[in-house]
């Protein structure tokens, strides 16, 4: 049984990042190099320490989201695909950095573009993990109408993940029993079931992964990605967070 703390040495895992975590105010772009470098240290440390095989899934929300586009009356198919294109740039970025730092990563992409990256094949994914390399999912699931957040947990039951780790970029840290932007009263949780996320609304990931994850017996942690040295805390089953199972 999983548990939010405790030694995550040799384990698999998948790390859901969103896209406006590779931005930041200090920066007019869309990627602050700065910012995925560090996010880039602390992944390929705790990927040496730990022996781990990681994967993740970016998310493009910095760059594109599909409901923006209809919003402006793009097609919804279509301005979903200019999402995924997005999360394409935020995950040649991580490799980038992430391969900076002396580890290997593949970039696999649920939509084909064979001259940028390998196309996503689950046998495929998982060999890689089992070699030592960081895998990192871009384009989604490769539909339309779905989110990252849906197919980080989609393909972290594919590949027989133990936990999916949702990493928060908004400055929260958990799960709490409210908003705390809008309740200052309201608590934080260090773990709390799938039942009372979705009974009592708690909106951390969309309704459609949190399901996926109830019904596929998939436990998540939610904590603050951006706090400093929280990836390789999350990473390494510290105390952080809140488990969600
Ligand atoms: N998207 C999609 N199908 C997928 C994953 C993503 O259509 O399987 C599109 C969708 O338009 C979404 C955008 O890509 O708004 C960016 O992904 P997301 O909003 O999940 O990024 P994040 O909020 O995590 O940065």
């Amino acid at each position: 049984m999983a548990s939010a703390t405790g030694d995550r040495r040799g384990r698999r895992l998948v790390l859901k990042m969103s896209g406006e975590a590779l931005a930041s105010s200090a920066s007019d772009e869309a990627i602050d190099a700065a910012v995925v470098q560090r996010l880039a240290e602390d992944i390929a440390a705790a990927c040496s320490e730990l022996d781990l095989q990681l994967a993740i899934m970016v998310g493009g929300g910095n760059i594109w989201r599909g409901t923006t586009g209809e919003a402006m009356g793009i097609d919804r198919a279509t301005s979903d695909t200019m999402g995924m294109l997005g999360t394409v740039i935020n995950a040649l970025a991580l490799q980038d950095a992430v391969e900076r730092q002396g580890q290997p990563t593949r970039v696999l992409t649920a939509v084909h573009m064979a001259e940028v990256a390998e196309p996503y094949i689950r046998r495929r994914a998982i060999r890689h993990l089992e070699k030592g390399r960081v895998v990192i999912f871009a384009a989604g699931m490769g539909n339309p109408y779905f989110t990252t957040d849906t197919s980080a947990a989609l393909r972290a039951a594919e590949i027989e993940a133990e936990m999916l780790l949702k990493g928060t970029h908004s400055g929260v840290d958990g799960v709490y029993s409210a908003d705390p932007k809008v309740e200052p009263g309201a608590v934080r949780f260090d773990e709390v079931t799938f039942m009372d996320v979705i009974s009592r609304d708690l909106r951390v990931m969309d309704l459609t992964a949190i399901t996926f994850c109830k019904d596929n017996k998939l436990p998540i942690l939610v904590f603050d990605l951006m706090a400093p040295g929280a990836v390789r805390r999350a990473l390494a089953g510290g105390q952080i967070g809140t488990l969600i199972r």
